[in-house]
């Protein structure tokens, strides 16, 4: 399960500018999709193959100036809890405030790991002024500056070498790969049918519950199979098992909702047609679209509404949801059992989209196809020359396109390819990424 990496720190001091950094790379892939909303406090990262979740605690605003300590106190206290890891951020160009000592307090009383970053430390990070920070007690200062991209690799390094990351080139044979289950990931706020659903399947199949040990959170996994299709139910935010049924509890969670994601191969969108969608069923989709995993919507609750909800919630999906355009949408209802047959050949096919194999001739040949009947846009004196095409991964499919100047390639062609590859290779269900690399 990836772990999770909390940013506390006093206002200012930096924190939203450094989890900006740390996940750039994957905002910037989704950052012109319209309609995407996301809450910013919660981000996916990764250094090399570690992925990592990283929870900010910066930019809230209160509504009084006398609510920000309170306001800090309790976000900070929250991340913490949530966290496996603390990055405590303070202010170089500031030193030792007092507020840096409240913090301190705290954090060295609550038993999590804790590093402490120097902010703002651009052209300081010898500065004598740096030792200073010991008195917090938090152990070694490392000096970063997250405007100017400086010191980051070295903090992410020593926070992310306490965890255990699994054996990370662990290869696989095919046909273990071809007998695993799809791991299925039923995510939706509150109330949407979550519960219902995942008893009514499981009242169906034969169960064999376990609950899998050496995870330092409680995971829980349940494996069934439908059709001869093997199937995994990934522990699900906002559900505990009792017994042999799942029931809803209160507190929604985010960072359990994003490891939920994490595991899956492919994300079970629940939306519920009395309500439509609403901003979390937005943010959840935003996480699904960042984590890359394969996503069926399925409209919960149609036996419910008349023909004039029915056209709202569509509506409702079609914009609030664009984003998320390659995903199937299905009708269902979980309580009358309806619609679940087409609902299992859906996360079927997306699983089976998402783990499709092209070849490199296949889409060598797409590719040549593509600039015949479409040429990329000269840009100035250069002419992107697409030479040929490979699979760079799984789940979300990669497609790496090697050739020069591609750097000039733009995300409208980018998109024309991908409908090219899509169609060919009957891709539904799972986002696909283009990847350029120039030869130069
Ligand atoms: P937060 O309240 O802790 O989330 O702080 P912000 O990320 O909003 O940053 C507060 C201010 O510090 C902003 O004006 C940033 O541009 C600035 N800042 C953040 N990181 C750096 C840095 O590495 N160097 C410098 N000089 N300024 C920074
Ligand atoms: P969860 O919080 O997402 O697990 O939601 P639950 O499974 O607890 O369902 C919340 C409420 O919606 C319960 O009262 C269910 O009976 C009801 N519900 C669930 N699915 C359906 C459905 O398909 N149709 C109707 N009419 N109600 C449903």
């Amino acid at each position: 399960m990836k772990p999770v990496v909390a940013l506390v720190g006093r206002p200012n001091v930096g924190k939203s500018t450094l989890f900006n950094r740390i996940t750039k790379s994957r905002d910037a892939i989704v950052a012109d999709f319209a309609g995407l909303t996301r809450d910013r406090h919660y981000g996916d990262a990764r250094l090399g193959s570690r992925e990592f979740i990283v929870i900010d605690t910066g930019g809230f605003e209160p509504d009084k100036p006398s609510g920000v300590v309170a306001e800090m106190a309790k976000q900070t206290k929250q991340a913490v809890a949530e966290a496996d890891a603390v990055v405590f951020v303070v202010d170089m160009r500031n030193g030792v405030s007092g507020q840096d000592h409240d913090i301190a307090r705290y954090l060295r009383q609550c038993n999590k790991r804790v590093f402490l970053a120097v902010n703002k430390a651009e052209g300081m990070a010898d500065s004598p002024l740096l030792a200073e920070f010991h008195e917090l007690g938090i152990g070694e200062p490392h000096p970063i500056s997250s405007a100017h991209g400086q010191g980051i690799r070295s903090l992410l390094e020593a926070v992310l070498e306490t965890f255990d990351f699994g054996d990370e080139d662990e290869a696989e044979s095919e046909e273990e790969a071809a007998n695993r289950p799809i791991r299925l990931a039923v995510a939706g706020r509150p109330n949407v049918g979550k519960s219902t659903l995942i008893n009514t399947w499981l009242g169906e199949e034969r169960l064999v519950a376990f609950d899998m040990p050496g995870t330092t959170r409680d995971a829980i996994s349940v494996p069934f199979e439908r059709l001869g299709q093997k199937f995994e139910l990934i522990d699900t935010a906002g559900l505990r098992r009792k017994g042999k049924v799942f029931e809803a509890i209160e507190k929604f969670s985010v960072v359990k909702t994003l490891q939920a994601i994490a595991d899956a191969n492919v994300v079970l969108l629940l939306v519920d047609a009395m309500q439509g969608v609403s901003e979390q069923d937005a943010h959840i989709a935003g996480y699904v679209l960042d984590s890359g995993r394969a996503v069926v919507i399925a409209i919960n609750k149609w036996d419910a509404v008349d023909g004039y909800q029915r056209e709202m919630v569509e509506r409702s999906i079609a914009q609030r949801l664009a984003f998320l355009k390659f995903a199937p949408i299905l009708h269902i209802s979980a309580l009358k059992r309806q619609g679940l047959g087409p609902l299992w050949k859906a996360i079927a096919d997306a699983h089976a989209s998402a783990t499709r194999k092209m070849p490199t001739p296949v889409l060598t040949r797409l590719l040549h196809e593509a600039v015949e009947h479409q040429a990329p846009k000269r840009a100035g004196h250069f002419r992107p020359k697409l030479r040929y095409a490979h699979q760079g991964g799984m789940n979300p499919p990669v497609v790496v396109v090697h050739g020069n100047s591609l750097e000039h390639v733009t995300d409208s062609y980018k998109r024309f390819l991908e409908g090219r590859i899509r169609d060919h290779f009957k891709l539904v269900g799972t986002p696909l990424r283009i990847e350029m690399k120039s030869s130069h």
